[in-house]
């Protein structure tokens, strides 16, 4: 009753796409009469969670805020879901975001924008910027969001909630609506660490409905967060030396690198002279794969169907997809047409996926000595509404921090360290190696 109190009272946030009030106090009800017969509670007994709109739970509606999905009705249970159930979550609601998990700052919802609790006048980052939101505002306790080259972390950062992105493959991606498959990651949306831990432990593991799912054991994330471990952590030079970082941000991080060792830990700066190619190189790629995985919306298979067909089958696909989708997913699905067209595949798609595995061979250098890499987690603050999403090119450059995690597939955090001047809140991004989310959560642990 609690939660959605609160998400009525904050609905001009624009938060939650839908409620399942009802539903939730029925689950609510049910774990309550389990307690008292004194049944053994789940690990996430009454935790109430909200689920960005891009996975599956069975028998409501999955929109990935696009009208071409408008009125689909998910028809099984993402992996993630029936785990969160089978610990006790209550889910809550379905929460907006950027049309299918494409953007920065969830203006390109086909249902509205979503405002930064902090400031209502800013964006609250994208494309989950609806589950930061929601934690945020204390609208439900974690909220799920995917994060293909910062979706997760970015809006955290912008709302002041902790948004962790896990290793490629160390949750299932079964039931999440893709974007760019090798890319796309499950995360989490906490107000704490231990939080972010424990939902973690959860949702993460092995699953014979996504082959890319690693088959580690999943450890005990939980209760290894206490050890008081020294680190060796590096930083990168040119990403604080930037000239697209925000001064308040580079000083406030400069003096936290400060704090960090005068707690015990290394902090050595390194080199990575090609940081300026990552974002190239993570929307030749993701656009590549965005424009394979969108096919499927034709209005036959997937999506919206118009009444009156008129001409032949390829006139019908196009007036549903000239009608389903928004601006920013057509001009995904064309420019990754174009790189993996004959005519030009070597000189863009090739070349990048030569700079992304050149990101994962730097990846396996740091993580040969050092234990964590630290970065801002965006080059600015919370920005205000039409600030930048008239310029593709300026929104897309602001992912400088996040997407060399999702190009090597490894974990990464933010964390809500710090407050600007005019009171808004930003955070510091945390990496380390390939499947250590528990180092991850353990310095993360000792910084927050
Ligand atoms: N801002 C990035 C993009 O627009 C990240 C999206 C995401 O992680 N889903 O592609």
């Amino acid at each position: 009753n609690h939660f959605l109190q609160q998400i009525e009272a904050k609905k001009h946030l624009n938060a939650f796409l839908e409620v399942f009030a009802e539903e939730a106090l029925i689950q609510a009800g049910k774990l309550d009469k389990l307690r008292a017969k004194g049944d053994k509670m789940g690990k996430l007994h009454g935790v109430i969670v909200g689920l960005k709109d891009v996975i599956s739970y069975k028998n409501h509606k999955l929109s990935a805020a696009s009208k071409i999905l408008e009125n689909y009705k998910a028809v099984y249970n993402a992996t993630v879901v029936d785990s969160l159930l089978a610990e006790g979550a209550i889910i809550i609601g379905r929460q907006n975001c950027d049309e299918f998990a494409m953007g920065s700052s969830n203006e390109n919802s086909a249902f509205g924008k979503v405002l930064n609790d902090a400031d209502n006048s800013r964006v609250p980052g994208g494309s989950s910027g609806g589950s930061a939101v929601a934690v945020q505002a204390g609208m439900c306790m974690v909220s799920l969001g995917s994060d293909t080259g910062g979706s997760v972390r970015q809006p955290a950062d912008f709302c002041g909630v902790v948004g962790l992105k896990p290793s490629y493959g160390r949750v299932s991606r079964y039931g999440l609506i893709a974007y760019a498959s090798s890319f796309d990651q499950i995360g989490i949306f906490s107000q704490s660490v231990e939080d972010a831990a424990l939902t973690l432990e959860v949702i993460a593991g092995k699953d014979d409905f996504d082959s890319t799912v690693s088959n580690e054991p999943v450890e005990a994330y939980s209760s290894a967060l206490n050890e008081n471990k020294k680190y060796k952590i590096a930083y990168i030079k040119q990403s604080l030396e930037h000239p697209s970082l925000n001064i308040e941000i580079k000083t406030s991080i400069y003096a936290y690198i400060e704090k960090l060792k005068e707690a015990g830990h290394q902090v050595d700066a390194i080199d990575f002279e090609y940081l300026d190619y990552v974002v190239p190189a993570y929307y030749v790629l993701t656009t590549a794969e965005a424009s394979t995985n969108l096919s499927r919306y034709d209005g036959v298979k997937f999506g919206y169907q118009i009444k009156e067909a008129s001409g032949d089958l390829t006139d019908f696909y196009k007036k549903n997809r000239s009608y389903g989708f928004g601006k920013e997913v057509k001009r995904r699905i064309m420019l990754g047409s174009f790189v993996l067209s004959s005519l030009y595949y070597d000189s863009y798609f090739t070349k990048a996926q030569k700079v992304r595995q050149i990101v994962a061979n730097k990846a396996q250098e740091i993580f040969s000595i050092y234990d964590a890499l630290i970065s801002p987690t965006a080059p600015s603050t919370a920005f205000k509404f039409e600030e930048k999403n008239h310029d593709a090119t300026e929104m897309y450059l602001a992912d400088i921090y996040t997407v060399f995690a999702n190009l090597a597939g490894i974990p990464g955090i933010s964390l809500p360290l710090f407050k600007s001047k005019l009171g808004i809140p930003f955070g510091m991004q945390v990496m380390t190696n390939q499947m250590k989310e528990l180092s991850l959560l353990n310095l993360s642990k000792q910084m927050v």
